[in-house]
């Protein structure tokens, strides 16, 4: 039987509330033994460690969406990050994190941006974890921090212009993640 994981999910969602065994009992039926959820914020990150105690499938990335960033301050962030830091045994992985320009237009929103991806990629380098990242609208500025900070286990969950990812993705051996229905979902 084939054995596939699925890296990026939001098992979490209130789309999943009435029907979550089935979904993944048809998962696991499809050859699937492993799900990694993504946590988006605070909430999110507690709830699916909630849903990992329950089903043993089920594993985990925990962080912070990027535009959800822009709703923390800088020390609630530390504060989550921490809290993270805390739960290290229960994750696989540090997401969904990143840089979103699309949704979020402002100088000051994407300099806060860059400055919480930074601290979620020295989290993943501690944790020795991968990274699962969200790029939209800011392949360049994702690129050049992932460059700098010499990070190697990532997944490109996200991103919109593969040409200006492709060459450093190829080079890093890092994942691309072709999402079939990404226009579908902002997440
Ligand atoms: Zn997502």
């Amino acid at each position: 039987m084939k054995l596939l994981i699925d890296v990026h999910a939001h098992l979490d969602n209130e789309k999943f509330s009435h029907d979550l065994n089935e979904v993944i009992e048809r998962a696991k039926n499809t050859g699937i033994k492993h799900i990694i959820c993504n946590g988006l914020d605070p909430v999110s990150n507690r709830s699916i460690l909630k849903l990992a105690e329950k089903y043993p499938e089920i594993k985990l990335a925990l962080g912070i969406y990027p535009i959800e960033c822009l709703k923390f301050s800088d020390d609630e962030i530390d504060a989550e990050i921490d809290y993270i830091r805390k739960h290290k045994n229960s994750i696989v992985g540090i997401g969904e994190v990143g840089i979103d320009y699309h949704w979020d237009k402002t100088t000051e929103g994407h300099e806060k941006q860059k400055k919480a991806f930074l601290k979620f990629i020295l989290l993943a380098k501690e944790l020795d974890v991968p990274l699962i990242v969200h790029s939209r609208d800011a392949e360049a500025d994702t690129v050049e921090i992932l460059e700098l900070q010499g990070c190697k286990k990532v997944v490109m969950h996200w991103f919109q212009e593969l040409r200006k990812i492709d060459g450093t993705c190829q080079s890093r051996q890092m994942l691309l993640c072709l999402a079939i229905s990404r226009k579908l979902s902002k997440v």
